[in-house]
């Protein structure tokens, strides 16, 4: 399989190449340049199997050229297996053909443990093939460094440095972050603010001379597309458990960078029935601002219950917008030239085809707790002001009370209990046996000052082979 920019001008490259790389050259992201496609038999085929010998046969065709298929079966059991739950991705129902897919059993208590858990695994494979080493940079303001610490834990050739602000994230994040042990694992705490994490980390990408050509830099952001490949397997769980491929299905996805949706997407694209899409995002709504009234633009980011959604833009939006303009990569290139610049549309045509599938909604902080408190009365159950989101957004642009409708529950409550207080409820959601102890484990970090070169001087002294 090969991978293609969606900005038309990179070269083509292979699935380990895709995997080491972030954005291409030409500043595009990389998709397949063509997609697997089961047949609804084969799909049915399927029906029962374990999670992990599911995710085989969705992915392995992703990666047949850069891995032997027994190394990759035994990469997924090792990853899945990690997971709290037998079924790795259990439904609960809340009402008649309404369910939540709960993708909160990994290690981090969220979805992108899916996603990271293995990507740490392909990575250490594939640098252990090259015998290469790399270093992983990332900024977080807390709610998702944990899920590419915990994916990176066992790896050989990987050094991975965390930085997040000082003083500034929550108990509960910092010691999801800090507690992991292990050699190849850093934790930096800025003592500046999320922008000034995340500046440096995108200087260091600049340039990379402070590591004297011994190692290369890697990114694991949601644009990395193992991630998104990850995240195809469990539509096709979803649908298999409640009756597809023999019907469709709708599914309800609170949305931040458009990465899990847009595997939604692919399984649509590989044969999986999917009759309707909902984007559920808060008030960073750029995506419902776009799909309800076709307008492009770009606005302040506003902090909400929900802080994995708060961004300006969702990056992986462009690999849809590549496909909806007919894979014209100089057209993408175009267009978001000019969004950057201001408010853009695309043609009419373009847009209605991407109603087809596609609704959406934006939720306030407000309707995200009513929907806490709601579904708390309803079901004693409780969701996470994320998982809310999309619940809310489902019952709101419910096309056909027929079909299922699965909302994608993308962390547990444990994780956001702000939003739970604000609710008014007076509930305390617990952490899971695994992490009840997490307020007595040991934890590791350094503390830094706001200073690009104490921080770069920090990583070349502590990479494992430095
Ligand atoms: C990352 C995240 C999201 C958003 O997912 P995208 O793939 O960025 O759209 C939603 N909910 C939670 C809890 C997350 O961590």
């Amino acid at each position: 399989m090969r991978y293609i920019s969606t900005r038309g001008e990179a070269p083509a490259l292979g699935f380990e190449d895709v995997l080491l790389t972030g954005l291409a050259t030409d500043g595009g992201l990389y998709v397949p340049e063509s997609l697997p496609h089961f047949s609804l038999e084969e799909i049915r085929s399927w029906r029962g199997l374990p999670y992990a010998e599911l995710a085989f046969n969705v992915m392995y065709p992703f990666v047949e050229d850069a891995i032997p298929a027994d190394d990759f079966r035994k990469m997924l059991d090792e990853t899945y297996s990690g997971f709290a739950h037998q079924s790795v991705a259990p439904l609960v129902q809340l009402d008649s053909n309404e369910w939540v897919m709960e993708l909160f059993r990994g290690p981090t208590l969220a979805f992108k443990d899916f996603a990271l858990q293995l990507l740490g695994r392909l990575l250490d494979y594939v640098l252990e093939k090259r015998k290469q080493h790399v270093v992983i940079m990332g900024a977080t303001s807390g709610d998702t460094g944990s899920a590419a610490i915990e994916g990176c834990r066992r790896c050989e050739h990987v050094d991975i440095f965390i930085l997040h602000p000082y003083q500034r994230v929550s108990e509960v994040q910092r010691r999801q972050m800090t507690t992991v042990q292990g050699d190849n694992i850093h934790n930096i705490a800025v003592k500046g603010n999320f922008d000034d994490c995340q500046r440096m980390v995108k200087e260091s990408f600049g340039d990379q001379s402070f590591l004297r050509g011994k190692t290369q830099l890697a990114a694991v952001n949601s644009i990395n597309w193992a991630r998104i490949m990850a995240q195809i397997v469990y539509y096709f769980q979803a649908s298999l458990a409640l009756g597809g491929p023999d019907r469709s299905m709708a599914f309800s996805v609170p949305t931040g960078n458009f990465g899990d949706i847009f595997a939604g997407y692919l399984a649509k694209k590989m044969g999986l029935p999917i009759s309707q899409l909902v984007i559920a995002t808060n008030r960073n709504d750029i995506l419902h601002r776009f799909m309800s009234g076709n307008r492009y633009e770009k606005q302040q980011l506003e902090h909400t219950l929900s802080p994995s959604m708060d961004i300006m833009v969702s990056s992986n939006f462009e690999r849809l917008l590549f496909d909806l303009h007919g894979r014209d990569g100089a057209a993408v290139k175009d267009l978001l030239e000019n969004a950057a610049k201001g408010p853009v549309s695309i043609e009419d045509y373009r847009w209605k085809s991407a109603r087809k599938l596609f609704d959406s909604d934006a939720v306030d902080d407000k309707a995200t707790c009513d929907t806490i408190r709601e579904i708390y009365e309803q079901n004693e159950y409780l969701l996470d002001p994320h998982t809310a989101i999309g619940v809310r957004a489902a019952r709101n642009c419910r096309r056909d009370a027929t079909v299922p409708m699965i909302t994608l529950g993308t962390a547990h409550p444990a994780k956001f209990p702000d939003a739970i207080v604000e609710s008014g409820l007076s509930v305390k959601p617990q952490l899971p046996p695994h992490m009840a102890d997490l307020f007595e484990r040991e934890e590791r970090y350094t503390v830094l000052e706001n200073d690009l070169a104490e921080v770069q001087g920090f990583l070349s002294k502590h990479w494992k082979n430095a």
